[in-house]
């Protein structure tokens, strides 16, 4: 029903998901060996891959090939990203839906659904108590509902950024998960200086897409959904994140459907999205999981994210809280470079007491409830560099200037600094002891590795300043 606000769709807008084709893809049988290690010398190359090659790796099923895989993703996932790992944190704003989405307990017919929206000193009080846990980038969760319209999510990133926690407490990047805006309200969000705006398309499978969105709900409409970040683009906002909630159709061909949104948005604008996401359907209140009979195991959960990095490999992958920590740990090694931690995904849950495992008002249940200061501490004990970046959105480097992974020589110069200098904040502002000792020998160890340059004595300065004075945000 776009109607009820401009139903304007992008230039050329067209529904570029051909069902039967993907699942022909989808449904085919494994290629021989030499084409599938062709396939993935390919990606080692750094090469996205188109779908048809990505669908020869789903239909890879041989437990040797699939090693192969996992092991190239790994090798992959190293060399583009190195051993860093964004950190940051969800925020719900408001729970109020105008959706009836089978599988989310926001939908408007749950009626114990907690609803409600932060008020401004709300949502003062979660920011505040964000950043005094150390958390520099969020992701702000807002239902679908007329009240949260762009002008409302616009105010609300905006006192986001004004909320600071002295002496070092502030949010740098924004980030926002939201229902699809028309053109007008894109520009208007870009304008409050968002980071990614992420839409999910939860599933691509049309049929399937009608069976969890029932009629007369403005999420049914499925080319506006599709189309909403080709409008983005075309407003100006050109950090964008796509995403599928997988358990709603064939994992596989809902891989191949991320796939094709990524090349389209990078065949039309140039540029493909920054993220992905891929939660699974988890137990949430309101909704019956017996209805969903491709819900999807460890194993193959694993295969997808595997794929998606070789498939992939300049775009960054986000595993969620709603993931087990173990299983967290192991997709780092191989694709995922984002996550989230110490996260609340009730409202006023970083303020107000309550049980996020619980699945008792809040949209689902998590899987990892661990405090940021738990997991940023086995990152670096399992040798990983925990990163709080924000340094290439706020210089401008987006879209297609947004050239992180492309440009030889990049992490070294810009990222690795970076992540040492916001993981040095970390530790002297919000850190436990052990946590502490731990990073600084991490930061050490780092150092160690890089060799002798201007470059180099200049980022030991800042880390020195960072030690021994009030300065922050010395970014590159
Ligand atoms: N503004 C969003 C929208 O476009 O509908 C709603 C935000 S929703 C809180 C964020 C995402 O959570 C959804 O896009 C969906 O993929 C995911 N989600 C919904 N129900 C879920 C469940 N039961 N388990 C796991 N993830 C779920």
């Amino acid at each position: 029903m776009p109607s009820m606000m401009s139903d304007k769709l992008s230039r050329d807008a067209v529904d570029f998901i051909d069902d039967g084709y993907l699942q022909d893809l989808a449904d085919g049988a494994q290629p021989d060996a030499a084409r599938i290690r062709e396939i993935i010398a390919k990606s080692l190359q750094k090469e996205p891959l188109s779908v048809e090659e990505t669908a020869a790796l789903l239909a890879a099923d041989d437990p040797e090939l699939c090693e192969e895989i996992f092991e190239a993703a790994r090798e992959l996932k190293r060399r583009v990203y190195g051993n860093r790992i964004v950190l940051f944190a969800p925020l719900y704003v408001g729970s109020y839906c105008i959706n009836d989405c089978l599988y989310c307990s926001f939908k408007r017919s749950n009626p114990d659904a907690m609803r409600r929206t932060l008020s401004d000193d709300d949502l003062r009080a979660q920011v505040r108590a964000l950043e005094d846990r150390g958390h520099k980038r969020l992701i702000l969760v807002y239902g679908e509902h007329p009240w949260y319209d762009a002008d409302y999510i616009a105010r609300t990133v905006r006192l986001v950024y004004e909320t600071t926690s002295p002496p070092h407490g502030e949010i740098r990047r924004a980030n926002v998960n939201a229902a699809p805006l028309d053109h007008e309200g894109y520009a208007k969000v870009k304008a409050a200086g968002i980071g990614t705006y992420q839409i999910f398309h939860e599933t691509y499978h049309h049929a399937t897409y009608d069976r969890v969105h029932p009629p007369r709900t403005r999420k049914r409409d499925y080319l506006w959904r599709l189309d909403g970040l080709s409008r983005a683009f075309e407003s100006g906002c050109d950090d964008v994140g796509i995403g599928v909630l997988f358990g709603l159709y064939d994992w596989k061909f809902e891989t191949l459907g991320l796939v094709s949104h990524a090349l389209h948005l990078q065949g039309k604008y140039g540029v493909g999205p920054h993220t992905i996401s891929f939660p699974r359907l988890q137990p949430a209140h309101g909704v019956d999981l017996e209805e969903f009979p491709h819900l999807l195991g460890d194993f193959d959960f694993k295969r997808l994210i595997a794929i998606l990095r070789l498939s992939v490999p300049y775009t960054g992958l986000i595993c969620t809280a709603r993931e087990r920590a173990e299983l967290r740990r192991e997709v780092m090694a191989f694709g995922v470079s984002q996550i989230d931690a110490g996260s609340r995904i009730e409202l006023g849950g970083y303020t107000e007491a309550g049980d996020a495992q619980q699945m008792a008002k809040e949209q689902f249940s998590l899987g990892d409830i661990r405090p940021l200061d738990v997991v940023v501490r086995e990152l670096l004990e399992t040798g990983y560099i925990p990163s709080w970046c924000t340094s290439c959105y706020r210089l401008g480097r987006t879209g297609e200037h947004f050239m992180e992974f492309a440009i030889p020589g990049f992490i070294k110069r810009f990222c690795t600094p970076n992540a040492l200098t916001t993981l040095l904040e970390y530790l002297r502002d919000y850190a436990s002891p052990e946590t502490r000792a731990a990073g600084e020998k991490a930061i050490a160890a780092e150092l160690e590795k890089l060799e002798d340059s201007p470059q180099k004595r200049e980022l030991i300065d800042r880390l020195n300043r960072i030690r021994t004075t009030d300065q922050r945000d010395l970014y590159f």
